[in-house]
């Protein structure tokens, strides 16, 4: 299925690494410092092979990538039930930080926005702060393979300047949606935003998800195999902002993207995909890397609804 992916990927880099549309995102000072031309693109089968090209030494951190895996560590915590009765899977056609659904009900539409993310980093256990968040590292480390570390700039520079995830905590708790104390739940959602990776640490999060959630490279299990189908769904649905649609449409395999250029991809029993460029478009999407994974997804028939068999 997969023949010639290596050199598919080193043409694609070639084809769009002069793609210099969209813009970094600013609204975080620190991520305003990233080089726009950083580029890489990264697989990893679920046999454990994988293969990166481009800038593969370049570091970003995962912004709203964490939000799957963190939903995974909700799920195991809180049960199906209560995590989705107080997140909801609906979609969105608003923006990640929209407080549309917060206003009337209470409850976010989707754990994939800011809102729902906060509750999401709401029901991780642990006895303080700090305990939550080391619970927190290692669920991620099993997914990236590697001791997942804290960017602490870039957690310094959010934490300045969550105004408006602050407002939308608040906002949760006023309506009993998340219980407890606001400022520790919001610097554990935070936290996971600012964690560190490369483009293949990403892509071996991709194929955990791909592999039934163990890593196919340390064998280590990062979530029970009854949540993975919740957490795809979630991310085919509502993973790539208020492009979810077009994506489901033109792509069609789960995906999370983040504002720091990284997209996520998920291709079931098979791979996952990263890729790394920080330059995003109007919805907040690396716009290189939705280039490749439209591209990818054509060329081997990866929309998970084609019954076609590839060439
Ligand atoms: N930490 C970012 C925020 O809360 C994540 C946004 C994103 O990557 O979509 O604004």
């Amino acid at each position: 299925m997969l023949h010639d992916l290596e050199p598919t990927l080193e043409a694609l880099y070639e084809r769009y690494r002069g793609l210099n549309t969209g813009s970094v995102a600013t609204y975080i000072p620190e991520l305003a410092k990233a080089d726009p031309d950083r580029f890489c693109i990264a697989v990893r089968l679920v046999d454990g092979t994988g293969f990166a090209v481009g800038d593969s030494d370049a570091r970003f951190t995962l912004q709203s990538c964490s939000k799957p895996l963190i939903l995974a560590q909700a799920l195991m915590t809180a049960g199906r039930e209560i995590v989705i009765a107080l997140t909801g899977v609906e979609p969105t056609g608003n923006s990640f930080s929209s407080m549309v659904g917060l206003d009337q009900v209470g409850k976010p539409l989707n754990p994939m926005v800011n809102a729902g993310a906060i509750v999401t980093a709401s029901l991780l256990a642990g006895r303080t702060r700090e305990d939550r968040f080391e619970r927190m590292r290692r669920n991620l480390s099993a997914y990236l393979g590697t001791e997942a570390e804290l960017d602490e700039a870039v957690y310094e520079s959010e934490r300045r300047t969550s105004d408006r995830n602050r407002a939308l905590a608040y906002l949760l708790k006023s309506k009993g949606t998340i219980e407890g104390d606001v400022e520790d739940h919001l610097d554990l959602y935070i936290r996971q935003c600012a964690i560190g990776a490369d483009t293949q640490q990403l892509a071996d999060a991709a194929a955990t998800l791909a592999n039934n959630g163990v890593n196919p490279v340390t064998g280590q299990r990062a979530v029970d195999a009854e949540f993975v189908q919740d957490i795809l769904v979630v991310m085919l649905m509502n993973g790539m902002y208020n492009y979810a649609g077009r994506w489901a449409y033109e792509v069609g395999i789960p995906a999370k993207s983040g504002v720091s250029g990284a997209i996520m991809a998920v291709v079931p029993g098979v791979m996952g995909i990263g890729v790394y460029s920080p330059r995003l478009d109007e919805y907040g999407n690396s716009t290189r890397g939705l280039a490749v994974c439209q591209a990818l997804s054509r060329r081997f028939n990866l929309h998970i609804l084609d019954q076609r068999t590839p060439d």
